[in-house]
Parts: C-alpha cells; sequence; structure tokens
C-alpha cells in the first residue's frame, strides 16, 4: 500500500487496478497517511484558507428521473418550487454582504430557465458584481446554449459525471439519459471555455472499486478544475430508498486520492457529507478538500430541495450558515477565504 501510495505522489496516476487495490485494501493506516499528504499537499498551494462559494437552488423542477434523486420528475410527493430573477437577485445580494465572491446556481432541468432567461440573471449578476465569479449547475443542456451562457458571463459548470462506467451509468439513469451524452457534455463545457467541474457519489447502488476505479482514471484524464464528491443518501421517495448511504469514510479516502491526482483542484466538502456525519465537512477538509459551498437559498425553500433525506441546513439563514461554517473551520485551524476562489495554477513540485 505504501508503495502504491509513494506511485501516486510521483506520478500522479496509478492504473486502474491499482486505483481498485488501494480502495479495496484501504485500513486506517492507509488513510490517514494518505490524507496527511493531501492535506500537506492541499496547504502549500492554498494555504489556510478554505474558499466559500454561495448556493442558490434557484429550481427544484426537473424534467429527468435519475432514480436517486429526491427531485426526480416521477416524485409525486415533491412540492416544487422556482425562484423568479429577483428572488435570484435578492439571494446574490444577501450573499455578497456576507462576503461572497462566487454564486452558484444550481437547480433540476427546469424548461422555463431558457437561454435568454438565464442571459439576463447572469448578466445583471455579472454587472451587479464585477468582482464575483458566477457558477452554474443546471445539467445537461444544448453545445449552443453553453456558448451563450459563456458569453452571458458564467466562469464556472459544475456538471457531476456521476459515474465513468457506462453500465453503471444506465443503472442510476433511465432513458433517455445516457453515459455518452453526460461525457459530451462535460467536453463542450470545456471548449466553450468554462472552469469545469465533474464528480460522483460515493456509494452509488451498484458501485464497485472497479467503477470507482475508473472515475478516478477519469479525473486523472479528463483534469477538471473542480470535482464534487459526496456520499449518496437514500431519499425516501425512490427506487433507491431502502439502499444504504455512502460512508464519510470512503468519501474521504476518495477526497485525499483526488487531491493527490490533481493537486491544484477545487475540491469541495459538501453538505452531503455533513449529512451522514455531523463532523463531515471537517473531515473532508482535513482529508485534502479546499473548498465548503453554504446555502444561500430563501429558508422557505430550502427543505424543498431535497434531493436527499435529511439534509442539513435547510432551516438557517444564510448568514447563519456562513457563520457556522466559519467557526466550524476556524477550529481546525481554517479560515474562510472570501475571494473568487480560483484555482491556482502555481506549478507544483512533481519528483518526477
Ligand atoms: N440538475 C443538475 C444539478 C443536480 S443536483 C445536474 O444534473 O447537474 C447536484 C448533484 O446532487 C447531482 O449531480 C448528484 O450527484 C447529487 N445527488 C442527487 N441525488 C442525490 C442523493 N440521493 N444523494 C447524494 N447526492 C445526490
Amino acid at each position: 500500500m505504501m508503495q502504491l501510495i509513494e506511485k501516486l505522489k510521483r506520478k500522479r496516476s496509478l492504473d486502474i487496478e491499482e486505483y481498485q487495490r488501494l480502495i479495496d485494501e484501504r485500513d486506517e493506516e492507509t488513510a490517514s497517511v494518505l490524507a496527511a499528504e493531501a492535506k500537506k499537499i492541499c496547504d502549500e498551494i492554498y494555504g489556510d484558507e478554505v474558499y466559500t462559494r454561495g448556493l442558490i437552488e434557484i429550481s427544484n423542477i426537473c424534467k429527468n428521473d435519475c432514480y436517486y434523486c429526491g427531485i426526480r420528475r416521477s416524485n409525486r410527493n415533491c412540492v416544487r418550487y422556482r425562484l423568479s430573477r429577483d428572488e435570484i437577485l435578492e439571494c446574490a445580494a444577501e450573499g455578497y454582504e456576507l462576503g461572497f465572491r462566487t454564486f452558484v446556481l444550481q437547480g433540476g432541468e427546469d424548461p422555463f430557465f431558457t437561454d435568454q432567461v438565464l442571459e439576463d440573471i447572469i448578466g445583471q449578476m455579472k454587472s451587479s458584481y464585477p468582482d464575483c465569479a458566477v457558477t452554474l449547475s443546471l445539467g445537461e443542456r444544448p453545445d449552443e446554449s453553453y456558448r451563450r451562457l459563456r458569453r452571458a458571463g458564467a466562469d464556472r459548470y459544475l456538471l457531476r459525471h456521476e459515474t465513468a462506467d457506462r453500465e453503471h451509468y444506465r443503472k442510476l439513469h433511465p432513458e433517455p439519459m445516457s453515459f455518452d451524452i453526460r461525457m459530451k457534455c462535460l467536453h463542450s463545457l470545456k471548449d466553450a471555455g468554462y472552469q469545469v467541474g465533474c464528480g460522483f457519489m460515493v456509494g452509488s447502488p451498484y458501485q464497485t472499486s472497479l467503477t470507482l476505479a475508473k472515475d478516478l482514471k477519469f479525473i486523472e484524464e479528463f483534469s477538471p478544475d473542480m470535482c464534487g464528491i459526496g456520499p449518496f443518501i437514500p431519499h425516501r421517495d425512490t427506487q433507491f430508498r431502502n439502499e444504504p448511504a455512502g460512508t464519510c469514510e470512503l468519501t474521504c479516502f476518495l477526497l485525499s486520492i483526488i487531491r493527490l491526482i490533481k493537486p491544484n483542484i477545487l475540491l469541495p466538502s459538501t453538505t452531503a457529507l455533513g449529512t451522514v456525519d455531523p463532523a463531515g465537512r471537517e473531515k473532508g477538509i482535513l482529508a485534502g478538500a479546499n473548498v465548503v459551498m453554504p446555502n444561500l437559498s430563501p429558508v422557505s425553500v430550502r427543505k424543498k430541495y431535497e434531493l436527499y433525506d435529511n439534509k442539513i441546513c435547510t432551516g438557517e439563514e444564510s448568514a447563519q450558515c456562513r457563520g457556522c461554517l466559519e467557526d466550524r473551520m476556524n477550529i481546525i485551524g481554517r479560515r474562510l477565504s472570501v475571494d473568487r476562489g480560483d484555482i491556482k495554477t502555481a506549478e507544483v513540485k512533481y519528483d518526477r
């Protein structure tokens, strides 16, 4: 195991079988060595600053029917909402006051948000706050749409690949969704000039150490600017309601590996991680993550953006959410950063 870790540090790459072995044969000692290495290199690049992004959940209306997701189209129990342009801009104004310099607009694939509607919102945000980055996380769109929104000023796009294994993808998504379209979207986003984030759930149904190894290889090859990973958590109104949740332990282990593959990558410690373990977000940071994404959505809709059961932070105001995370980060010796939080591209030492 120590040899694998040495190789990973030296080459920033392992074979798929080696990633698989690292996962299958992991133990506490391997995890703590990996976490220490990941944290060390993250500190060298990012210091004690944790980047923050203000998350605005703009709609839970979705035309897709992903088997794992609480806001899937066929969930009749989901009470739907959509924020208006003005509500979104109000969330951003409040976030700006609180020190956020990146706003993430996330939502289901809601046909109401046409290119025109989004161009207007993005344009307004960029002109009010030229010092801020706007990130979109609105799922699959045509090539031309990605380009238009980029021209309107969007800087970054998060689109989790969900799994890098075609058969596994099929078990998580019904037709007409497809692995090929997902991958094509990710490449289009890069071509359109976004800083791109991919990612996956840890412990999703039918996931194996081999599919995870393929996720790691995909990250190595695609070389995203960001990677969002968090545990899968079942939602009561989905067919995966009785499946076990992913663990904090495995998520942290994978965060460390990803940090060692891509030392500069932006790696959030997610709300889902904080949901499976009360200290999950702190543990994620200590395993090599360097981003947190507190919620800026109006409290009135928070409970409705329920991708999985028992999601945390659905009752607090934005300021409380930020304050709570700030305290949590300070306790582990980190500071919340007040800047856009772009990826640092400074050369890191690769001892080949
Ligand atoms: N519609 C957008 C945003 C999706 S929500 C898109 O397609 O990108 C953001 C992420 O939440 C998803 O990519 C998925 O990985 C995660 N998610 C959905 N359901 C989940 C669940 N039950 N447990 C954990 N994460 C989940």
